[in-house]
């Protein structure tokens, strides 16, 4: 983030805070000075109505997952299970992001939603569980359920504002509302997370695979434009059955900080690394990158992981789409869903499935990043750009197989995205030569995952890319 922009937007955090703060302060029945109570009581219950830590004078970086089910959707567990996991394993954000529902009682149409009250049925064993492990952690008296005309026992759903003072405190854990947007064109799924918005979204389809991510991603926007809240919309999981091409991605129209895909996703079904035939997201970020900055209007897109978890109650790699498996690493200095969105719009954070960064600096053509070292585990870190120049031209791949599920992208040149510099050990600077269109740092760990999205893979960090300025 740009330090100006950073200051610009704490200033104008803090003249829409002081208002209510001097209000809070005005009613005290001490009649003090607000100086004199900024710490004391009166004060802190306030910042608690605000659901975020309004006394940060520095960015610090917080961990979050913006991609999770629930009982509202397709997800093994009611919301409170799911939100007491990243609660318990030292999460600081979450986005609920059901199919086509948020945690209330509007529903969009569309697929996905399994339950279409707020009863939801306990039919086999993993809900079962699920309940069990409910009524352990949140007691008798919390959980409401009732017995049907068909003798199957079901649940009350509770609302996110219901359950979100269990978990919320300021500067610990926040909320971000949202959805996961489940759309399709013809028969291919087209999925995208609509984060921070607090009406529901219906999928708004469109007439080409293109217009059904713009049409989306435009209803996303709008209701941030209406609200005045920092929204964002990430494309999600493009080789999910291979649903989504890179040349649907290119034609979007974007606006500086609007462009999010995922570029990680734990779930085991979403083919991040690719096949024989279809680029892995890695690829598909360089190409996305060098066609914006070198032939489009030269907006970042930006790379998120995270672990679309949908199974709380059966652990198995490869057969459940556990949580914990990616998530990004935000900085900013408050703990609230606009502070955490506006920051991630800024690109100031990074995307993991394990290594965290004690310092990431990136501006004025260079990048260098630290590491936070574990006893016995090495880094590589992988300095990756595309150079100016580079033939940027899409080939259609005509070589596939006549029974080829899915979609497949163009064919693009082996010179987009190459590894510009290898570094080995916990610190790593690159300085741009000026021939590169953008610059982006991977890192690499020899420790293992200990629930990969693949049997086998290793953690890893992925920073956002730096746009170059060209050498005169
Ligand atoms: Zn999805
Ligand atoms: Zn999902």
């Amino acid at each position: 983030m740009k330090p100006t922009t950073l200051m610009l937007a704490m200033a104008t955090a803090m003249a829409l805070a002081l208002p209510g703060l001097a209000l809070a302060h005005d009613h005290s029945d001490h009649g003090a000075p607000a100086a004199a109570t900024s710490s004391a009581a009166p004060a802190s219950a306030y910042y608690k109505g605000l659901r975020g830590d309004y006394h940060a004078a520095q960015a610090r970086w917080w961990k979050g997952n913006t991609h999770t089910h629930t009982w509202w959707s397709d997800g093994d567990s009611p919301p409170e299970n799911v939100a007491a996991w990243y609660r318990e394993h030292g999460y600081q954000f979450l986005v609920l992001s059901d199919h086509n529902r948020m945690q209330q009682d509007s529903i969009a149409r569309g697929t996905l939603a399994l339950s279409y009250s707020q009863w939801y049925p306990i039919e086999d064993d993993a809900r079962r569980d699920a309940l069990e492990t409910y009524r352990k952690h949140f007691g008798q008296d919390w959980v409401q359920t009732r017995t049907s005309d068909k003798g199957v026992t079901e649940v009350r759903l509770k609302t996110l504002d219901e359950f979100r003072h269990f978990f919320e405190a300021p500067g610990e854990f926040a909320f971000i509302s949202g959805e996961e947007i489940t759309d399709s064109y013809q028969s291919n799924p087209f999925h995208m997370n609509a984060v921070n918005v607090h009406e529901i979204i219906q999928p708004r389809n469109g007439a080409t695979s293109a217009q059904v991510i713009q049409n989306n991603l435009n209803a996303v926007l709008d209701q941030g434009a209406r609200s005045g809240r920092d929204v964002l919309a990430h494309i999600n999981h493009p080789n999910f059955r291979y649903g989504i091409t890179v040349e649907d991605i290119l034609p979007l129209r974007y606006a500086t900080g609007e462009g999010f895909f995922e570029l990680y996703n734990g779930h085991h079904g979403v083919e991040n690394y690719g096949d024989a035939h279809r680029m892995g997201l890695e690829k598909m970020w360089d190409v996305i990158l060098a066609k914006r900055i070198a032939e489009g209007d030269g907006a970042l897109m930006y790379g998120i992981a995270n672990d679309d978890a949908h199974s709380y109650t059966r652990w198995e790699v490869g057969a459940n789409a556990n949580p914990g498996r990616g998530w990004v690493m935000v900085r900013a200095n408050r703990l609230t869903p606009d502070s955490i969105v506006g920051a991630m719009k800024e690109g100031d954070f990074y995307a993991t499935t394990g290594v965290t960064l004690a310092t990431l600096e990136s501006a004025d053509n260079q990048v260098s990043l630290e590491i936070e070292a574990e006893p016995g585990v090495e880094y590589t870190v992988e300095f990756i750009g595309t150079r100016r120049g580079t033939d940027l031209r899409g080939r259609p791949a005509r070589d596939l197989p006549a029974d080829l599920q899915g979609r497949a992208s163009m064919r693009y040149s082996d010179a987009i995205g190459v590894v510009l510099d290898t570094q080995h050990g916990t610190t790593a600077r690159y300085t741009a030569k000026g021939d590169e269109l953008y610059v982006r740092a991977r890192i690499t760990s020899t420790k293992p995952h200990p629930n990969p999205f693949k049997a086998g893979d290793t953690q890893m960090a992925w920073t956002q890319p730096l746009l170059v300025t060209a050498r005169r």
